[in-house]
């Protein structure tokens, strides 16, 4: 499991329902990491992250370095939250070739920042467009809503 280290950005990133935090948003928890780890809501315990799950992740893509979460939606599909502050962070050539890698695995990969730009989906071949859109949606909002 890759260390977090200086990166906070999921406290930052994500929304926290428990919490009323509102997605990019500081919370009021995050200093230097989480200052209420063991007693943290369900909402932050159940996410995870790739790079923190992964065993041997470039240090390169650590999510304070890229400004871009992934996660997996499914084990052939990932999304690729964009910190909208940084919404060309997609473009930049490490965050292609590590998505060109997944592609290539077969994994489809969709990235989207919190912002109203649209999403980008980068489908691996052999998915199409609507699969992974039907797909993701379908799970993201059974997740939202806290259902299993
Ligand atoms: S985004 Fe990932 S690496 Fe960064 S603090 Fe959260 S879990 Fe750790
Ligand atoms: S409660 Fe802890 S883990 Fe959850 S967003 Fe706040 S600082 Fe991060």
């Amino acid at each position: 499991m890759m260390k977090c280290g200086d990166c906070t950005l999921c406290c930052t990133l994500l929304p926290i329902k428990e919490l009323d935090k509102a997605e990019t948003t500081s919370c009021i928890y995050c200093n230097k990491g989480c200052s209420i780890y063991k007693d943290r809501p369900a909402s932050c315990a159940e996410f995870e992250c790739l790079y923190n799950s992964s065993k041997d992740m470039d240090i390169k893509l650590r999510p304070d370095n890229t400004h871009i979460i992934f996660e997996k939606v499914t084990k052939d599909i990932y999304l690729g939250l964009i910190d909208p502050r940084y919404k060309d962070a997609w473009k930049v050539k490490g965050i292609q070739d590590y998505v060109n890698e997944l592609n290539l695995k077969g994994i489809s990969v969709i990235l989207s920042s919190f912002s109203q730009e649209p999403k980008r989906m980068k489908i691996a071949k052999n998915h199409t467009q609507e699969w992974v859109h039907k797909t993701a949606i379908r799970l993201l909002k059974k997740e939202l809503n806290g259902s299993s």
